[in-house]
C-alpha cells in the first residue's frame, strides 16, 4: 500500500530552498516521489498522514559514535564486561535513534554482531555501520603505559607494523564483516604515548591500508588531529578525516582537490572540556589538551569557509552524549559560522555518502529508502528544535519508530 505523508515544509537534504506544501509517497521501505503537493497524485486507497504543521526532513545521520563506551575512565572501561557494554549498546542506540538519528557510524567498539541485532530486530536502533580499528607499535591504539604494562586485547586494539603485516591486520578486520577500517594518522590526547602532533603510519602503510579497504568495499575512517597525519592520510585517499583539528592550506587544499569528509566532532571535547578538571587525567595529558586547544583556533571555520565538504559526527563516548547527538548541529553553526541548511546537510547527505550509503540514503528523493522526521516548528529558524525528541517523529524503513 502506498503512504501519502502531507507536510507543511519539505527539507529534502539537498540544500537546496525548502518546499512548502509538501507530499512523499512511500511503497514498502522506499520513497517513490517527494515534492510540491501541487505536483503530486496521491493515489486512490492511500494511507494518508496529514503532518499540515510540521517541517519533513532526511532521518539524521551521526558518522562518528561509540555506541558501547559510557565513560573515558579507563579504570570504569577495563571493569565493565564485554557482554554489559553490548546491553549498553542496545540502550545507547535506542536513546539514538528516539533523537532523529536513523543511521549511525560507530569509531570502535560495536562490531557486527550489533549489526546484525539491530538487522534481525533483536533491538531498536538506527542503522549502523561499523569499523574495525588497526594501529601501529607505539601509536595510539597501543595501550602501553610507563610502567610497562601494556591491555592486549587482539579484537579490539590490533597492532601491526610494515607493509605485509598491516595488508594481514586489514584482512583479519575485515573477515569480521566491518564496513570500515579506523585508523590513527596522529596521535591524541589520552593516551600515555605519541601525541596530536605526531603523525602515525608510513605512507605505504597507508596506501595498503586503503588499498585492501577498498578492495573489499570497506571504507577508511582516520582519527587525526594535525596537519602532517591529516595530509598524509589525505594523499592516501581514504574516506573521512575525523577531527582534524590543526590544519594548514595545503591540508586544506588537499580536502578540496579530493573530496574528503571532515568530521569535526565538536560535541565531546567540548563536554570533556566543561568538566575536564573532574577527568582523571595525566599531567601530561592535561598538556597535550592544552596545547591543542591553542593550536586548533580558527582552522574548523577557515575549512568551512572554504567549502570541505563537512559530515555530522558527535564522537559519542559517555553516557550523557547518546541521544543528544543533535547539539552537534548547534555547534558546526556556532564554531563554523554554517547556516541551519547547512549543517542540516552536513547531518543528511553528506553524512549518508561519508558512511558509503550515498545510493540509499541522505536525501528524500525517489528510490531512497524511507527513514524520515517530521519535526514540529522549523529547524532552519531554530536548529535547537533537532535536539529535542519531543518535537520528533521519527520514520525509519517507512515505519513509524514507537
Ligand atoms: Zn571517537
Amino acid at each position: 500500500m502506498v503512504h501519502a505523508i502531507k507536510a507543511g515544509l519539505l527539507i529534502d537534504g539537498q540544500g537546496g530552498d525548502p518546499i512548502e506544501d509538501a507530499v512523499l509517497l512511500i511503497e514498502g521501505n522506499t520513497i517513490t516521489t517527494a515534492g510540491p503537493a501541487a505536483s503530486i497524485n496521491i493515489p486512490a486507497g492511500a494511507k494518508i498522514t496529514d503532518a499540515a504543521g510540521k517541517t519533513m526532513m532526511p532521518g539524521l545521520i551521526d558518522v562518528h559514535v561509540h555506541v558501547t563506551s559510557m565513560s573515558v575512565d579507563l579504570e570504569q572501561r577495563l571493569n565493565t564486561p564485554k557482554a554489559v557494554s553490548y546491553y549498553h549498546a542496545a540502550n545507547n542506540l535506542k536513546r539514538t535513534l528516539n533523537a532523529g538519528f536513523t543511521t549511525v557510524r560507530d569509531a570502535g567498539g560495536a562490531d557486527a554482531g550489533i549489526r546484525h541485532a539491530l538487522e534481525i530486530g533483536l533491538i531498536s536502533g538506527p542503522r549502523l555501520v561499523v569499523s574495525g580499528s588497526i594501529g601501529h607499535t607505539g601509536g595510539l591504539m597501543e595501550m602501553r603505559f610507563p610502567s610497562g604494562a601494556q591491555i592486549v586485547d587482539d579484537a579490539a586494539w590490533r597492532i601491526c607494523d610494515g607493509v605485509d603485516d598491516v595488508r594481514k591486520t586489514v584482512r583479519m578486520a575485515l573477515r569480521e564483516g566491518v564496513d570500515f577500517i579506523k585508523i590513527f594518522a596522529t596521535g591524541g590526547i589520552v593516551a600515555p604515548q605519541g601525541s596530536p602532533f605526531i603523525a602515525e603510519w608510513s605512507p605505504s602503510e597507508l596506501a595498503v591500508i586503503v588499498e585492501e579497504a577498498k578492495r573489499h568495499g570497506a571504507g577508511v575512517m582516520v582519527h587525526a588531529e594535525s596537519a602532517d597525519g591529516i595530509k598524509n592520510a589525505l594523499r592516501a585517499g581514504v574516506t573521512s578525516i575525523e577531527h582534524g583539528n590543526v590544519l594548514d592550506q595545503e591540508a586544506i587544499d588537499l580536502f578540496l582537490d579530493t573530496g574528503t569528509f571532515l568530521v569535526p566532532t565538536l560535541h565531546f571535547p567540548k563536554v570533556l572540556s566543561d568538566k575536564r578538571d573532574r577527568l582523571n587525567l595525566s599531567e601530561a595529558s592535561k598538556k597535550k589538551g592544552r596545547q591543542l586547544a591553542e593550536a586548533e583556533k580558527g582552522w574548523f571555520r577557515r575549512a568551512c569557509e572554504a567549502g570541505v565538504k563537512i559530515a555530522l559526527g558527535t564522537d559519542a563516548f559517555i553516557a550523557e552524549l547518546h541521544g543528544r547527538n543533535g547539539v552537534e548541529l548547534s555547534l558546526m553553526m556556532e564554531k563554523g559560522g554554517l547556516s541551519a541548511m547547512e549543517v542540516i546537510v552536513a547531518g543528511t547527505k553528506n553524512a549518508a555518502a561519508c558512511c558509503l550509503l550515498a545510493e540509499q540514503l541522505g536525501t528524500l528523493e525517489a528510490g531512497k529508502l524511507a527513514d524520515l522526521l517530521l519535526v514540529t516548528g522549523n529547524p532552519l529558524d531554530d536548529i535547537a528544535i533537532l535536539q529535542n525528541p519531543e518535537r520528533i517523529t521519527v520514520y525509519k524503513d517507512g515505519a513509524l519508530v514507537q
